[in-house]
């Protein structure tokens, strides 16, 4: 492992003033949250020195808040937390399935979907599922609070729209509203403790008759970055969300993938498997909005 310093500060004023004096003398900050990436990264493919900064402790990443309009997520609250959450499970069913397939139970004891996403790996299991749900980056810097969709935060594998000095305080989603529910699917080679094929985040909104009034579709492990598929929502508005609907969807969700062969699957495969998981999630999803 490579040496680092570690701090913990105990609130937001220290954990900017940290980053802030980094920024400016152009030395390495980074922020650690549950550390199931940046550990096993220290150890192998980064050696190089920086400061850790730790932040657990700071009160504004440790909430979690359900209004009447929104719910906050702290970018320190681990999957585990969330998982256990009845509330966040009856309003975003999909958002916690795919927390709840981070790594194993040990690993969810300790990993964030805020580090997740920050992560910014192309298979990040959370993050299509959070650009479904209309996730929104909450962003601290010396130059205040500042707001992103998820879909806009991360700019290619590895890599995100943070500046130095800022981190991510937590995730804002609009809360839902009646008939809405979400989904999220992924295809893994192995039964668990893998990395995505392939992902699809399904959020669907109906109205009494069970027509499709809102839709937003994101893919993940199909292009350096998860994204949000308009056509695909567009292709699930004002239908019923049956099997054309769905197979429509599916196949904007393939036209919208630009994968890599590995050895976990060719690019004819990626692409063909995102459109069945943007079908059975999509489905999953409208038949949760129906109650
Ligand atoms: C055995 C194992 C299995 C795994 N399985 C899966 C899986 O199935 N699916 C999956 O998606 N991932 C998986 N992972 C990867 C990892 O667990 C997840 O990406 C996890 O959600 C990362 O969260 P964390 O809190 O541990 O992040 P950390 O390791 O603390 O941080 C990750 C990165 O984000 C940065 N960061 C963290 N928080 C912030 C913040 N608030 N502001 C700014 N930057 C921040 C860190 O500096 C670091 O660069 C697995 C990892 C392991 C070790």
């Amino acid at each position: 492992m490579g040496a680092f310093a570690y701090v913990a500060p105990s609130n937001l004023e220290e954990a900017l003033a940290v980053l802030k004096e980094h920024a400016s003398a152009g030395t390495r900050a980074q922020l650690l949250a549950g550390g199931t990436d940046l550990l096993v990264q220290l150890r192998s493919a980064d050696k190089t020195p920086r400061t850790i900064v730790d932040i657990k402790k700071i009160a504004e990443t440790n909430r979690i808040d359900i209004g009447s309009e929104e719910v906050y997520i702290g970018s320190a609250i681990p999957s585990a937390v969330l998982n256990e959450n009845t509330e966040l499970a009856a309003l975003f069913p999909g958002l916690l399935e795919a927390a709840d397939l981070i790594g194993s139970t040990q690993i969810q004891g300790r990993a964030t979907v805020g580090g997740n996403l920050c992560n910014a790996s192309p298979a990040g299991d959370s993050i299509p599922a959070m650009i479904a749900a209309g996730g929104v980056c909450v962003i601290v810097g010396a130059k205040g609070t500042r707001e992103l969709p998820v879909e806009d935060f991360l700019t290619g594998v590895g890599k995100n729209a943070l500046e130095p000095g800022e981190l991510l305080l937590g995730l804002k989603f609009k809360r839902p509203g009646p008939r809405t529910a979400d989904a999220y699917l992924r295809f893994i080679p192995r039964t668990e403790m893998d990395i995505a094929v392939a992902g699809c985040g399904v959020s669907v909104t109906l109205d009494q008759n069970g027509t499709c009034t809102a839709a937003r579709v994101a893919i993940g492990a199909v292009a350096p970055t998860a994204l949000l598929v308009p056509a695909a929502a567009e292709a699930l508005l004002g239908s019923k969300l049956d099997d054309d609907a769905l197979t429509a969807a599916g196949a904007a969700c393939t036209a919208a993938s630009s994968p890599i062969s590995d050895k976990r699957g060719t690019v004819e495969y990626r692409r063909k498997v995102v459109a069945v998981l943007c079908r059975r999630a999509a489905a999953i999803a409208r038949d949760r909005a129906k109650g």
